[in-house]
């Protein structure tokens, strides 16, 4: 897993590489994947880049719900619209969506890799009376388990409670703390010895090591797995408005 992630940060943060472009392609190719059947596409569920959460029955805000009609109107049209050649329909089908995504939190809610581990442990810890052992272990895996519609709300307002509360605040506290106390590891390209072999090998060699400027040492690996209050917040108002959601 740390591999695909590796490799997809590599790719993302690659100076040739538009993000928006791939931001978009991602998007829309998950939601195609959604609407098709994922088992079947998927068997062996081979996606790690991320955690997309889909709500199940998007409920939008009430003052948004006039504006959200409009622009879903806007899309009725453009399918009928004769003159636009396809990609540019989809093009604006795409702006379209974007901004109803914008308008209805409950549509979708991403963290990568790293940022939902630790949200989802926090939920699991916060609402271990409303989510069942199957439901904490399932929420770890990209393959669409569902939570209902009925436990989504009682997680949003269990959220809502910490949050006002103050717990969520003295967990991220603690939480920065331990990453804080953690000691540094052994750099794993040369061995902790601050010298490398020739890449591609990794091990103790005799090239001032890249991964740890010859130090020997590098973070802890935990340290790779940040959390917040907003993080947490935000996955709130999702919950809320999601009509239950899928983890994929
Ligand atoms: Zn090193």
């Amino acid at each position: 897993m740390g591999e695909v992630a590796r490799l997809n940060d590599a790719c993302v943060s690659s100076p040739f590489f538009n993000q928006q472009f791939y931001e978009k392609q991602r998007i829309q190719l998950h939601r195609l994947l959604y609407r098709l059947c994922w088992p079947f596409i998927n068997p062996f569920n081979i996606k790690t880049m991320g955690f997309d959460l889909y709500g199940v029955n998007p409920i939008a805000p009430k003052n948004n719900k006039l504006e959200i009609k409009a622009l879903e109107e806007q899309i009725k049209k453009l399918q009928d619209d004769t003159e636009l050649d396809t990609a540019d329909k989809e093009e604006r089908k795409w702006a379209l969506e974007e901004k109803i995504e914008s308008l209805n939190p409950g549509i979708y809610f991403r963290n990568n890799v790293w940022w939902w581990r630790p949200l989802w442990n926090y939920v699991c810890e916060a609402c271990d009376d409303i989510l069942t052992e199957k439901d904490m272990t399932k929420g770890s895996y990209n393959d669409g388990h569902k939570i209902s519609k009925a436990k989504a709300l009682k997680i949003a307002n269990r959220l809502q409670e910490q949050l006002d509360n103050g717990d969520v605040e003295a967990w991220d506290s603690k939480y920065q703390l331990m990453l804080q106390k953690l000691p540094d590891e052994d750099c794993g390209v040369c061995d902790g010895t601050g010298y490398r072999l020739k890449p591609p090998k990794a091990g103790a060699g005799s090239i001032p090591c890249n991964g740890c400027n010859e130090t020997g040492k590098r973070k802890h690996f935990a340290q790779s797995y940040p959390f917040n209050v907003k993080n947490v917040e935000e996955f709130a108002i999702f919950a809320k408005h999601s009509g239950g959601f899928s983890v994929f």
